[in-house]
């Protein structure tokens, strides 16, 4: 994402005012290997400490968080331009992942088996170090969703933040410490993907990486951790669609669309970015999705009101911009002028499916409208990318709601709503969005080994 040169220190910039915030130092592949020890020293104390005492250690992470949303979320909207009620709702999920996580520590049960000859037992075993390369579109929450299962399944965790949003990472290392999560037991190192995140790759005593992120690097990632057969799980893009049929309540159904994508500006791998409208009421939807569109407020992130804020930052808005060519049809909203990395919310119209716009993720306020005949060419839209994280459909028809959640190969899917991620239900993607799941009820066991130990009672 960064420009400067690998080693330099990180510039954070406030993307509404183009403002230095803050300059970090970037962490060295020395660094990396440092931490790598002290976090495999924490980690044998607190995978012999007894469950209750972790548990009441995340549930005390939990409530040192919760004293300090605020200030997070004020971090938040200085380094990453999010609105102040999205910072909000990003420090609260903060609080609210260590909590439920905490909860899981004295249920992370083994099963018994029966054998001949014996007794069989399964034991859910921490993996040790766990790397957590975090982006900088959702940088508390994301960071939090590898964080808090990790360490309440007895693990370490050492996270790199993105090059861009280092800030929030490091004050919740602070506050870790702070609620008496053992020293070195969570550690934030910021530096650059290319060295501190490659580091953390390919250094021996990771057991672990949990990457969200671009698709390319992912893929970059995923071959580096075949050569130690070092586990991984991979959140990577989307391209979601949106399917509105013609029996949907068409109002609600557009009055939704524009934040189903604009949310976090957006930036967002669950994005709606592919509307998608059956032929005989695409006229009507869009008639009655333009105002919606342009009564999103953009503007300054932290009036209580805005609903959009700006892009991460110029690499960004230059990014998007380069989707939007001259020769497309589309409908905008507006957005400030001035300093800050602004782009407003866009629909793009009349354009091909295989289009760039219609078919990549563009990371920007920019949809596309694209017209289906019927629930077979729905489906056969939809299914027409390598991604597949999440996706709406809005009919008022039970068992066609059914039918294409069930066709519609992707991992994330809400009926008549946009909801896609609950820290209580299991996220990830299908096909190229990813690989493993987060969140939900397993969330503890992605870091463990399951050990399957016989004993004889014939001895
Ligand atoms: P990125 O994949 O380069 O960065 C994500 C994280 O990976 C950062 O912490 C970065 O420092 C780290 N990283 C980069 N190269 C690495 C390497 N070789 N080894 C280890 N770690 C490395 O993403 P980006 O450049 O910030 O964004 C580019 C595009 O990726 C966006 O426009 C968007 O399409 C996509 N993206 C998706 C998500 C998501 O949630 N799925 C998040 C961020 C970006």
């Amino acid at each position: 994402m960064s420009d400067a040169p690998a080693t330099a220190d990180l510039a954070v910039l406030n993307p509404a005012t183009e403002e230095l915030v803050a300059t970090v130092p970037a962490a060295t592949r020395d660094d990396v290997d440092a931490a790598v020890a002290k976090a495999a020293a924490a980690q044998r104390g607190w995978a012999a400490a007894a469950p209750a005492d972790r548990a009441r250690a995340l549930r005390r992470f939990a409530a040192v968080v919760d004293g300090h949303i605020e200030e997070l979320a004020l971090l938040e909207v200085r380094e990453a331009g999010h609105t102040l009620a999205n910072a909000r709702w990003e420090a609260g999920n903060v609080r609210d992942l260590l909590e439920f996580a905490a909860g899981g520590v004295e249920r992370l049960s083994g099963r018994q088996i029966p054998v001949a000859g014996g007794i069989d037992v399964t034991f859910l075993e921490p993996l040790g170090v766990i790397g957590v390369i975090a982006p900088w579109n959702f940088p508390m929450p994301i960071a939090a969703w590898g964080l808090a299962p990790a360490l309440a399944a007895g693990n370490a965790v050492i996270l790199k933040p993105a090059e861009t949003t280092p800030l929030t990472a490091l004050r919740l290392a602070e506050l870790a410490l702070e609620a008496g999560i053992p020293e070195h037991l969570f550690q934030v190192l910021p530096g650059h993907g290319a060295v501190t995140g490659d580091a953390l790759v390919e250094h021996p005593g990771v057991a672990k990486i949990v990457f969200t992120g671009s698709t390319r690097v992912g893929k970059q990632i995923m071959a580096k951790c075949a050569d130690r057969v070092k586990r991984v799980t991979l959140e990577l893009g989307g391209k979601s669609p949106n399917i509105v049929f013609a029996d949907a309540d068409l109002e609600t159904a557009a009055a939704a669309a524009p934040m189903a994508y604009l949310d976090n500006t957006g930036q967002d791998c669950c994005a709606r970015t592919r509307i998608l409208v059956q032929r005989s009421v695409y006229d009507r939807f869009l008639e009655l999705v333009v105002p919606a569109l342009e009564a999103v407020r953009v503007g300054d992130p932290l009036d209580e009101k805005t609903q959009m804020g700006p892009l991460i930052s110029r690499t960004q808005l230059e990014r998007v911009r380069g989707y939007v060519t001259d020769d497309l049809t589309t409908i905008r909203g507006t957005a400030p002028e001035g300093p800050g990395f602004w782009y407003p919310p866009t629909l793009v119209t009349d354009v091909a499916p295989t289009a760039p716009v219609a078919a990549e993720e563009v990371f920007g306020p920019v949809a596309v409208v694209l017209p289906f005949e019927d629930e077979e060419d729905a489906v056969r839209l939809a299914n027409a990318t390598e991604y597949g994280l999440s996706g709406s459909l809005w009919t008022r028809d039970l068992g066609r709601a059914l039918r294409v959640s069930r066709a519609v190969a992707a991992g994330n899917l809400s009926v008549n709503s946009h909801s896609s991620v609950r820290y209580w239900t299991p996220f990830g993607g299908y096909k190229q969005s990813g690989l493993g799941r987060e969140l939900g009820p397993d969330a503890l066991t992605a870091f463990t080994e399951t050990k399957n130990v016989f004993i004889s009672t014939e001895a």
